[in-house]
């Protein structure tokens, strides 16, 4: 079992247990938005409130500890950071899978075609999965 409190004091983190299970219930899903995180701990601290929540998840967005996911038509997701990878976007279930892409030939073309200066890019592909397309 991976150490979820190793895992915050390394990010500078100050540890709670509303964190640890936050940490734990993204190791199990891969992304969730807040209402689900919401959810999920209230069955294990009843008198958790959405607000803390929202504290504890910015607070490790801050520390580059969690990313967040921001997807078109829905709330934004949140995981744990990991290797830079796209998004593949159930629009019937909203099921999320992370796919390895390779975007330098996307910001090589906007870096062609406009004077901005692009720092990051997040790319959402969004369609149905295999479930869902059956
Ligand atoms: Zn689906
Ligand atoms: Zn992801």
């Amino acid at each position: 079992m991976t150490n979820y409190t190793n895992l915050l004091k390394e990010y500078d983190l100050k540890v709670t247990p509303q964190r640890v299970a936050i940490v734990e219930e993204l190791y199990k899903n891969g992304h969730m938005n807040i209402d689900d995180l919401y959810k999920k701990l209230l069955s294990k601290f009843p008198s958790v409130s959405l607000a803390t929540i929202y504290k504890n998840i910015n607070a490790m967005v801050e520390k580059v500890f969690l990313s967040e996911v921001k997807l078109p038509n829905s709330k934004s997701v949140y995981e744990l950071v990991k290797t830079e990878h796209a998004h593949l976007v159930c629009s019937s279930c909203g099921y999320i899978e992370d796919i390895i892409l390779d975007a330098s030939s996307i910001q090589e073309q906007a870096n062609n075609l406009s004077s901005f200066k692009i720092d990051s890019t997040s790319i959402v592909l969004s369609g149905l999965c295999p479930h869902c397309s059956k």
